[in-house]
């Protein structure tokens, strides 16, 4: 079954914004929340499909990747990389705590804290890289703008020598219960988003957010084999959490770069190579570049055709996180002489006076058939 688009199980347009699909998934939440409709799966699933389609158009990265790719961007990535994970049952909780937290109990807080678990943002790097390097493999230094766990207070938020107090709006336990009508709702507490504590005492070298924005310097491994698109997940590289929160995660895209002379498809590799027609009917040893940098000896033999495709074994791109690889294959493209000589041009009339039918049998062939058309 195919999934719907996001946008259309809200009943939204495209350039909604977050107060538009807010009060559409609030519409459908509310119509087809389980509590409502008890044992009727048919709602049950209406109210997944839609708070998944909230939980990724209210998320900004989320919703930036699937306005790019789609649902794909939530599929695992190529190559068994991981991808950007499925959505999981917690997920909902999350979404729906988070939802419900906004119009429950007192105070909104900054859309940092309102996130529930306080992991910190997942963060995107695309990279392009030659088909040479994604044959090799490389080692490579990126540099990103993200934010890092404060030095100063070491993330708790504190000014040295004081330590946050128990958050005096949920009495420590980071959840607060409210009635929302028809149902009680476990929310997150608004005041120390879910920490359970509150900064009496702000660190000043991050005003009490315990992280801060740096520019960071990594060292990644590009495994060799990677294809474009491929999608590199390295976990825990994102974004620092708040306040004790996991670190989000960052995804690496690969863009491989299109090569002059080998067109790529997923390990094989192909391209055509032009030979003189002297070489194709006589035959030959040619030498031919491959991925590595090195040469192949191809042996053309006497009377090779147009289109004519050579196989070489494992002289294509290597499969990722196995030790063997792909074909080479290479395509004859005869190349027509021009610009004869004297001698040359009398060559090839005396060549034209003495050829016979058996050098050319598809040429007997057509004006056979030719013929018997004509005389019909
Ligand atoms: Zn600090
Ligand atoms: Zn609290």
């Amino acid at each position: 079954m195919s999934k719907r688009d996001y946008y259309d199980v809200l009943g939204v347009n495209k350039n909604a914004n977050s107060d538009e699909l807010k009060s559409a998934y609030r519409k459908l939440a509310v119509k087809y929340h389980p509590d409502k409709n008890p044992g009727d799966k048919a709602a049950e699933d209406k109210f997944k499909e839609a708070s998944e389609a909230y939980g990724v158009l209210s998320d900004k990265s989320k919703k930036e990747n699937y306005d790019n790719f789609g649902h794909a961007a939530f599929e695992n990535g190529g190559g068994g990389q991981g991808g950007f994970g499925g959505f999981s049952g917690a997920d909902f909780s999350d979404i729906f705590e988070d939802f419900f937290g906004d119009f429950g109990g007192g105070g909104r807080r900054s859309s940092r804290g309102r996130n529930a678990n306080n992991r910190g943002s997942d963060l995107r790097y695309d990279l392009s890289i030659s088909l040479e390097e994604a044959y090799s493999g490389k080692k490579q230094n990126i540099q990103f703008s993200t934010s890092e766990k404060c030095n100063t207070c070491k993330g708790n938020g504190s000014k040295a020598g004081s330590s946050p107090d128990r958050c005096s709006y949920c009495g420590g336990n980071g959840k607060i219960r409210s009635n929302q009508g028809f149902f009680t709702v476990q929310q997150t507490c608004p005041q120390c988003a879910g920490s359970g504590e509150e900064i009496t005492n702000p660190c000043s070298d991050c005003n009490g957010q315990g992280n801060k924005q740096t520019s960071k310097k990594i060292s990644v491994t590009i495994p060799k084999g990677v294809d474009d698109g491929t999608r590199i997940r390295l976990a825990g590289k994102g974004e620092a959490g708040v306040r004790g929160g996991a670190a989000g995660d960052l995804y690496l895209f690969i863009n491989v770069k299109s090569h002059e002379l080998f067109k790529r498809s997923d390990v094989n590799l192909f391209f055509e190579f032009p030979i003189s027609i002297a070489d194709a009917a006589l035959g030959t040893t040619i030498e031919i570049p491959t991925i590595d940098g090195k040469k192949a000896k191809i042996k053309i033999p006497d009377g090779t055709q147009e289109g004519k495709q050579f196989r070489l074994k494992g002289k294509g791109m290597p499969f990722m996180r196995r030790g063997d690889y792909g074909d080479l294959y290479v395509k004859v493209k005869t190349e027509v002489p021009i610009s004869l000589n004297k001698e040359q041009k009398d060559l090839l009339e005396r060549f034209r006076k003495i050829e016979n039918e058996k050098s050319n049998p598809s040429i007997k062939k057509f004006f056979q058939k030719a013929k018997s058309f004509w005389n019909n």
